[in-house]
């Protein structure tokens, strides 16, 4: 009996001691200890105030403040990796990337590669024009005309879906500012954006532009990580953003940007 129980003994041991040893060979985001020393990299479009933008050499918006507030309440660091919208989805996907906070809309598509936190801000695409033209109402009134919109976005997605249907001209670009002055300057007739980004630049810049017509949807940002390869990065971020949520943090970061 007394041998029986020291080989019980003897086996939960060894049972403990394997599962140690597994989690110092885990994956990142495994366990706080590591969690320390890793440095989580993380996308960002810093074309795309008053999400992410540069000021003073320094990134700064509503996406880079409330990653920071999220890895501090959470305990990992992160390094910014600025690029082109478009190739954050391909990055993560090569493994240069382990986080994307970027405006990016919670889609279908974009689920079959990655996956989302909980949504953390309501947006929306928008119609925008040359200030004083009278012709573009809404949709409909694309056919025939030259229709600007941004690399791999979500608008992107929309103009390509309708060109054929409606019968327009698609011209896209790399990044946000590129696509409002090709507007501005009267090249293109009419450029989809996120709502809050178009009416954000129309405040702060001299573009002479005006938004049209009703939203054409209602996405949501989320923030992403590859497709189930990070659960606990996504556990963790998840409970950050219900943290900043409850403290008032986010309101405070939202705030800060927009005073709606
Ligand atoms: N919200 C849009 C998207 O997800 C645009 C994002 C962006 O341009 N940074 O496609």
């Amino acid at each position: 009996m007394k041998k029986f129980k020291l080989v019980s003994l003897l086996f939960v041991i060894v049972l403990v001691l394997a599962a140690c040893g597994t989690k110092d060979v885990g994956n990142a985001g495994e366990g706080d200890t590591q969690d320390k020393d890793k440095v989580y990299r993380v996308g960002i479009d810093t074309t795309y105030p008053p999400f992410e933008y540069e000021e003073n050499g320094d990134y700064t918006g509503i996406d880079i403040d409330l990653i920071n507030a999220i890895a501090e309440d959470q305990n990992f660091k992160i390094d910014f990796k600025p690029m082109d919208f478009g190739g954050i989805i391909p990055a993560m996907q090569a493994g240069q990337l382990d986080v994307a906070i970027a405006g990016m809309s919670i889609t279908d598509d974009r689920k079959k590669v990655v996956d989302f936190t909980d949504p953390y801000f309501k947006a929306g695409l928008t119609l925008v024009v040359k200030q004083g033209e009278t012709g573009i109402k809404s949709i409909e009134d694309l056919a025939g005309k030259k229709v600007a919109a941004k690399k791999g976005t979500t608008g992107a997605k929309f103009a390509t879906e309708k060109a054929e249907e409606i019968g327009f001209e698609l011209v896209q670009f790399n990044d946000s500012p590129a696509m409002f002055q090709d507007v501005a300057n009267g090249n293109s007739d009419v450029l989809i954006e996120d709502y809050p980004v178009i009416a954000y630049a129309i405040t702060q810049s001299t573009l002479d532009l005006e938004i049209v017509g009703d939203r054409l949807n209602g996405d949501e940002y989320g923030i992403a990580v590859l497709k189930g390869k990070n659960d606990e990065l996504l556990k963790k971020m998840n409970k950050g953003l219900a943290n900043l949520k409850a403290s008032g943090k986010y309101d405070e970061i939202i705030n800060k940007y927009l005073n709606e």
